[in-house]
């Protein structure tokens, strides 16, 4: 029999996925994968029935609906001072999972080196495996999760083509501060790479933080790839709706990548995310403060668990430092939180290229009454073991 492809052994399925699919089968709250568990906006949801109703059934243009790039270059442009212009300058995407896969493919050749911070969100590992790129994993640094930029130098002289960074970041809740990003352009000016962008969590960041969209750095725009999505920031992780901002040279490339993937995303949502796109700035506000009183509730029950955790300064996941409980693994923790307390986690090993087993992930994009009764296990579970 022939043998199927060998680089699909070198990676795992997602074990994020993978923890909802084990919560759904125990009937366990899930605070592994990282989708709201409160409804969008209503006038999002009225837009659909409204566009679900019109003529949006065929393909919509492969690199996107002209109302929804129009759309989103307007909304990027009010929050970041960039001018993008809709028809050169942009791709929608089927969520920011087919961005990334993008960003890598259109940076990257089989055997480039692509830079990857660890802990780093899964996907991006498999990404760059998938493309035939090379990851090389550079640590950050607990309990701030600091880079070393003697590391990030030398991961740079290796060669690299591209580098990720995820800010704010999943899962540390770290965000890059404007010095960081400012030293990690100039390397990347310096050995001439690519800057791949994640920046899906753009608008959930706690005060005093604050987000700097990498690609208005000066001399940046030409060489970044800024990935982001509508999912976190109107609650609507299955709508799947992602994009890439980048130079015009860079988005007729990505956008061949694009139409050979998946054509395109689906034309009804596009129509009715329009709506979303054009909500006023107090929506963003409302989102931040609903963020920022999630996170002072679930950081309370961290408290209450008497462990150390990460109290995260973007996008909303905590990591659990669970090495005192004496388990030989973090996945062992994880199988007993669900099997014995009720709460899905995802193993913390699953995000860190080092052999690291001290974490469980959560998140806490869910109603308060949900993180209430997931906090309340948790504390209850975890002293009393
Ligand atoms: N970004 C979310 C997380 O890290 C969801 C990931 C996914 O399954 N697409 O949990």
């Amino acid at each position: 029999m022939p043998q199927p492809a060998r680089r699909l052994e070198v990676f795992t399925e997602s074990v994020i996925r993978q923890m909802t699919r084990l919560a759904n089968q125990h009937g366990a709250l899930n605070l592994a994968q990282g989708f709201p568990d409160f409804d969008p906006p209503a006038e999002l949801i009225d837009a659909l029935a409204i566009a679900i109703r019109g003529p949006h059934h065929q393909y919509a243009i492969t690199w996107g609906a002209p109302r929804f790039r129009q759309a989103l270059a307007k909304k990027h442009h009010h929050f970041s001072g960039q001018e993008i212009d809709p028809e050169q300058h942009l791709v929608v995407t089927c969520g920011s999972t087919e961005a990334m896969m993008v960003a890598i493919m259109t940076a990257c050749d089989p055997g480039d080196r692509v830079i990857i911070f660890s802990p780093f969100y899964e996907n991006y590992g498999a990404d760059a495996i998938l493309s035939g790129a090379i990851p090389v994993h550079v640590p950050l640094h607990a309990p701030d999760f600091h880079f070393d930029p003697d590391q990030l130098r030398s991961a740079f002289a290796s060669g690299a083509k591209a580098i990720v960074v995820c800010n704010p970041s999943n899962p540390c809740g770290k965000v890059f501060t404007r010095e960081e990003l400012e030293f990690i352009g100039s390397l990347a000016t310096e050995f001439d790479a690519f800057v791949i962008m994640d920046e899906v969590y753009e608008h959930i960041v706690y005060a005093p933080h604050g987000h700097t969209y990498f690609a208005t750095l000066p001399g940046m725009w030409e060489r970044t790839l800024t990935c982001g999505s509508l999912s976190k920031t109107y609650s609507i992780t299955g709508w799947r709706l992602g994009h890439v901002i980048a130079p015009a040279h860079l988005i007729s490339r990505a956008r061949k990548v694009h139409d050979f993937l998946t054509v395109g995303a689906a034309a009804p949502l596009q129509e009715a995310a329009v709506t979303a796109l054009e909500f006023p700035d107090s929506y963003y506000s409302d989102l931040q403060k609903a963020y920022d009183s999630k996170r002072d509730l679930f950081m309370g029950y961290m408290r209450g668990t008497g462990l150390p955790f990460t109290e995260p300064q973007g996008a909303y996941y905590t990591l659990l430092d669970i090495s005192s409980l004496g388990f030989p693994t973090d996945t062992q923790a994880a199988e007993w939180l669900i099997r014995e307390v009720g709460v899905t986690g995802v193993p913390g090993s699953s995000f860190f290229r080092e052999p690291e087993h001290r974490y469980i992930r959560f998140h806490f994009a869910k109603k308060e009454e949900t993180l209430r009764a997931a906090g309340d296990m948790l504390v209850k579970g975890l002293v009393n073991r």
